[in-house]
């Protein structure tokens, strides 16, 4: 069906051609029926009152005039507007009891248009009027001679004229059910926002290439996976009004990279797909990858503003392909992903490598769902010492987690997944509790020996949660635990998230009396400018420029630096990764009060800090 498929590449135009027009066949069957009945009803009208012609004249954007009777006027059929020239539809149309004129050339002048020339002398007129009063026709009768109209005549008349209501109502309420029909049917396979197919649709088309190209290679198709970047960015900042423009404007231009015989669809949200007919050589998809590209990178005017956007791309072909076409668009998605990896902005070829990796990512994001209700989340914790005491005044709380066939998994292994699917909320209120609980129990055997605090690492997703200081502050009042025991430590990518949310965060953080480090200082996106406006504590110096402290003198040089400029801010400096007693000691000389690293204690189960608080409150 090849006129069925290039059907839905252009969006104004709806699919499944096919239906509609059954629908028009339908609704001309019904209209020759209507004709008939209202050309019967003018008959029995035209008999009855033994007049030369009568007619029913619909209203309406349809103004129709059906005739009836032995000697019809042929004007009446042909131009029924004359009636309305003539005043005399209107003054029917304006009475309540039906018009009854003996003459109606005594109503002017002769003109081409009186009633003289058209040959009208006796007329009688009643208007009918649909069941919620809307008027639906007039029916006439027309004598040639001047004519006493008696009462049961005109009884006789309008009794008559109504039963045309009946025809015309069910018309057009048949019309009416089809029309909605059909923009059901053009919803269900639509996206209503572009005019797009949708997913639904899509994957009917891609099925119906699968076959085409089963039954000849030259048939062969490509599938485009296209995936806005950073729109949540546009949502975000200009208003979700603005990004449904953007997404009207992206498809606009996509749709102008396409031949004819190509299909574009919107899946939902900032996703596209593309069917490319006759393509096999990836270079050709390739080719309309880059065009697309190259029609999104110049800059939209949404809402007044200059807009920029890009958007990563995967392609699949079909002649690699051995099992089912659907898959297609699956596949296309895993290079789409890949190609979000690799930088954004860019397209990539679909390999099966990728599926393994796929299956793998899935199954670890299946078993990390588990992991908190199957008690597999374990907190490490690792000193925080005192360069001047050597006394442990907090511990960083590290979770890993322990997988029954993997074995202890890290946390850069699974905090990115949990980050992609949203399982960090609940993972982070798990940590916090955990923590909290902990400290707790330290503080029960250990008193005044007990770490002072114990710091959390939380991550940008989970500090741009609207409501975390509502539910830190939640569970300090079920607990009843001290807020200042507890820091919270954040990176410099809570910049890229929602800035205002983090700010505000931060403020609602800071008045509840959870002090907040930023962590890894050096590594991020850091810009001394934020670094001065953010309400903080401390910050952690990253361990990348610790461990090269004690080999080359200008790091130490930087470092140093680093410190000072920490200080200067009035904020905490705190060294991470300290290796060495030698990276200790220069640290103390730059004025560093405090530091983490393998050289005091790697991070460990709770149980091993028992012992060396154990230990330190024996001397
Ligand atoms: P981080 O917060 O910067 O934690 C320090 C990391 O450096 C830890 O790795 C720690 O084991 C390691 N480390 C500490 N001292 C030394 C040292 O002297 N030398 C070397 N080479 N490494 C040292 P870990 O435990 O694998 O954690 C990695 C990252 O995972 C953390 O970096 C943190 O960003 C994140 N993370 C850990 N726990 C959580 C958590 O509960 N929630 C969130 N959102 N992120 C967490
Ligand atoms: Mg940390
Ligand atoms: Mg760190």
């Amino acid at each position: 069906m090849p006129a069925h498929r290039n059907d839905t590449t252009t969006p104004a135009r709806p699919l499944g051609s096919d239906q509609l027009r059954a629908g028009a066949e339908r609704a001309h069957g019904l209209d020759g029926a209507l004709a008939a009945a209202l050309e019967r009803v003018a008959r029995i009208a035209a008999t009855s009152l033994r007049v030369p012609s009568a007619a029913v004249v619909l209203l309406g954007q349809d103004r129709r005039c059906f005739s009836g009777g032995g000697d019809a006027h042929l004007w009446l059929s042909r131009d029924p507007g004359a009636l309305f020239r003539l005043g005399l539809a209107g003054r029917v149309l304006d009475s309540a009891e039906p018009l009854a004129l003996e003459d109606a050339r005594t109503l002017g002048q002769e003109t081409p248009d009186s009633p003289q020339s058209l040959g009208i002398a006796g007329f009688l007129g009643t208007r009918v009027s649909g069941s919620s009063g809307e008027p639906l026709a007039l029916v006439v009768a027309i004598d040639t001679e001047p004519r006493r109209w008696k009462a049961d005549e005109i009884e006789h008349f309008v009794e008559i004229a109504a039963s045309a209501v009946t025809e015309i109502e069910l018309q057009r309420r048949t019309v009416e059910a089809e029309r909605i029909e059909r923009q059901l049917r053009h919803d269900a396979l639509h996206d209503g926002l572009t005019g797009l197919p949708n997913r639904a649709c899509f994957v009917e088309q891609l099925r119906h290439a699968g076959e085409r190209a089963r039954r000849d290679v030259a048939n062969s198709f490509a599938v485009l996976f296209v995936d806005l970047d950073h729109f949540k960015m546009v949502n975000d900042s200009f208003g979700h009004l603005a990004g449904d423009e953007l997404l009207v404007e992206v498809a606009r231009r996509l749709a102008g990279c396409l031949r004819s015989v190509d299909t574009l669809a919107r899946l939902g949200g900032d996703e596209f797909a593309l069917l490319l007919e006759e393509v096999c050589e990836p270079s050709d998809a390739a080719r309309v990858a880059e065009r697309l590209q190259v029609a999104l990178s110049n800059p939209m005017t949404i809402r007044e503003s200059e807009v920029f956007t890009s958007a990563s791309i995967g392609i699949a072909l079909s002649t690699k392909l051995e099992d089912a076409p659907q898959h297609l668009l699956r596949s296309a998605d895993l290079a789409m992903y890949r190609a979000k990896e690799h930088g954004r902005a860019r397209f990539e070829l679909f390999d099966p490598a990728m599926h393994t990796a796929a299956m793998e990512r899935l199954r670890i994001e299946m078993d990390l769902r588990r992991a908190v209700e199957r008690d597999q989340l374990v907190l490490h914790y690792q000193p925080v010492v005192s360069l001047t005491t050597g006394g442990v005044v907090a511990v960083e709380a590290l979770i890993r987690w322990k997988h029954p066939e993997r074995g202890l998994i890290p946390p850069l292994d699974f905090i990115p997944i949990a980050e992609r699917t949203g399982l960090i909320g609940e993972i982070g209120r798990w940590v916090l509790a955990r923590a909290c609980e902990q400290l707790k129990a330290w503080e029960r055997e250990f008193g005044y020996d007990a770490p002072q605090s114990v710091w959390i690492n939380v991550s940008p997703k989970q500090f741009a949660q609207q409501d975390l200081a509502e539910q830190v502050g939640r569970l300090f009042e079920s607990l009843s635990f001290e807020p200042r025991r507890i820091k919270f430590e954040i990176t410099e990518s809570i910049m890229l998230e929602n800035i205002d949310v983090a700010m505000r965060t931060l403020g609602e953080l800071r008045r509840l009396g959870v002090q907040v480090f930023m962590d890894d200082f050096g590594t991020g996106y850091s810009s001394l400018t934020y670094l001065g406006r953010l309400p903080l504590d401390g910050i952690k110096v990253d361990r990348s420029f610790v461990s090269q402290m004690g080999t080359d003198v200008r790091q130490a040089q930087l470092v140093s630096t680093i410190i000072s400029l920490i200080r200067n801010l009035g904020l905490e400096p705190i060294a991470e990764g300290v290796e060495t007693d030698q990276q200790a000691r220069l640290l103390r000389e730059m004025g560093c009060a405090f530091a983490q690293g393998f050289v005091f204690c790697r991070p460990v189960p709770a149980k091993e800090i028992d012992v060396l608080l154990r230990r330190a409150a024996q001397h």
